[in-house]
């Protein structure tokens, strides 16, 4: 028996139910289940295992990728309850809840979560998958701070992940391969205030704009996470007209500001670059803190390729434009992320998140329905000698097994497979990034 919500192909409601953010290849199942309580994720689970269907999970869907083709899709938009206990730090934080709402149950406490650049991303998918957030460097990943994690394993059975090492250590970081998680408990920062926002600049005037945020990036301390989006902006006035028709570098700055100078932070880079065109840096409330990278929030169809890298080599930085400028086939927005400082360390329980030496991850993604891999590979081509691993949450569309495998340790990903066989032996479960 289905309990929750539950929609078929003819079901008015159906589209808008299997729809998410991304618009690529959309899942078409044969039912799906909107999920309002653990026991109705129980049921769905137990309908599919009685009746052999494959089964997918949806919340925001940001990170949707390998399709559902029949099947039972549980989207879980409707468990959202997110409760914070101030006291201990910590947050209890049902499936389908978004940052954003994370983040207004913390602000009154003046407390912060691990989010990341856009806080419509849904926190429990994001955190399967590691999560690179605002504060990265200074605190890790998202998955290195859960403490607890609720669970329905594909036997319909409710666990508490954390009593099983085996499972608690897949789930943090090897994604949505081994149940379906409805709530989980993650640690809450005493960070009300951020200093950040973007700086841009025009790649013409100021060519050497990549090169001195590199140099900027290894003079830092930890509670700086930055960031650089390298994007031909379209010549439309909704576009603010500094920035119309221009080929820009957004650096994307994120500063926890006890105790250090920020702003004097911000004026070596300034000094180093001269003024920008944009300058949208200054102290914010966490709760604003969206405005940092200033993400569109229009659903549409995009895909992306990623790199881990153990440093940014200047003749690469030098190929962006090159390869993905405004000549480029298609449009291309190539991101950089600083790494290091936190990121480096292992957490006190260890999870499944390899490939902790890498310094930078650069993301190239593009608009559009298209298989845009080979275009992609040939802007990540020149990065090839520092390349040590991708980032799953990154890579926006299919990976084959082997560029899959290359996301974790290689002793990793054999016991994730392993452990995949032990908690989906009939491999009902499809997540976005197949673990086979
Ligand atoms: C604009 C944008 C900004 C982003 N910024 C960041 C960032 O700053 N840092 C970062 O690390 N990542 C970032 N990401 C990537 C994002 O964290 C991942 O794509 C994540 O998977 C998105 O979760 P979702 O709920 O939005 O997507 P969904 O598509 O709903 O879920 C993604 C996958 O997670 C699995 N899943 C979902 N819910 C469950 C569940 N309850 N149990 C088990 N498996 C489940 C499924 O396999 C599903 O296909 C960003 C993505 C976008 C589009």
């Amino acid at each position: 028996m289905i309990t929750g919500k539950h929609w078929t192909t003819d079901t008015p409601g159906y589209d808008e139910e299997r729809l998410g953010f991304q618009r690529r290849e959309p899942h078409r199942p044969a039912h799906i289940v909107g999920a309002t309580t653990p026991e109705d994720v129980q049921r769905a689970v137990r309908y599919a295992g009685e009746h052999g269907l494959t089964i997918a999970v949806k919340a925001s869907g940001h990170g949707h990728g390998t399709p559902l083709d029949g099947g039972l899709l549980i989207t879980t938009t409707r468990l959202n309850r997110v409760t914070v206990d101030a006291q201990n730090r910590t947050a209890w934080v049902q499936a389908g809840a978004t940052w954003q709402q994370v983040i207004e149950a913390s602000a009154p406490h003046g407390l912060a979560p691990l989010s990341g650049s856009f806080p419509g991303v849904t926190a429990v998918p994001y955190t399967l998958g590691g999560g690179l957030g605002l504060m990265a460097r200074r605190y890790g990943f998202a998955t290195d701070h859960v403490r607890r994690i609720e669970v329905v394993t594909l036997d319909g059975e409710l666990r508490k992940a954390e009593d099983d090492p085996d499972l608690f250590w897949a789930l943090r970081g090897g994604g949505g391969n081994f149940g379906i998680v409805t709530a989980m408990e993650i640690d809450l920062f005493p960070v009300p205030i951020l200093h950040g926002g973007s700086l841009y600049y025009d790649l013409a005037t100021t060519p050497g704009v990549l090169q001195a945020w590199r140099d900027w990036t290894r003079t830092v301390p930890d509670s700086v996470t930055s960031a650089v989006a390298v994007l031909p902006f379209p010549n439309i006035k909704q576009i603010p007209a500094a920035l119309r028709g221009k080929y820009i570098a957004q650096i994307q700055l994120s500063i926890i500001p006890d105790g250090l100078d920020a702003p004097a932070l911000v004026s070596n880079l300034r000094g180093a670059l001269g003024e920008p065109l944009v300058d949208t840096v200054g102290d914010l409330p966490f709760s604003e803190s969206g405005r940092i990278f200033d993400e569109p929030g229009r659903p549409d169809a995009f895909s992306s390729r990623n790199a881990l890298l153990s440093d940014l080599d200047p003749e690469a930085l030098a190929s962006i434009p090159k390869l993905a400028g405004p000549g480029a086939a298609v449009m291309c927005v190539v991101g950089i992320r600083h790494l290091g400082g936190a990121l480096s360390q292992k957490p006190a329980v260890e999870n499944a998140i390899g490939h902790r030496d890498a310094q930078y991850s650069l993301t190239v993604l593009s608009p559009g329905e298209d298989d845009l891999r080979a275009v992609h590979d040939e802007i990540l081509a020149p990065w090839s000698k520092d390349a040590i691993g991708r980032s799953l949450n990154f890579s926006m569309g299919p990976l084959t097994d082997d560029e899959l495998r290359y996301a974790f340790e290689p002793a990793d990903h054999d016991r994730l497979r392993w452990l995949r066989g032990v908690y989906d032996p009939h491999g009902l479960l499809q997540a976005n990034h197949p673990i086979n």
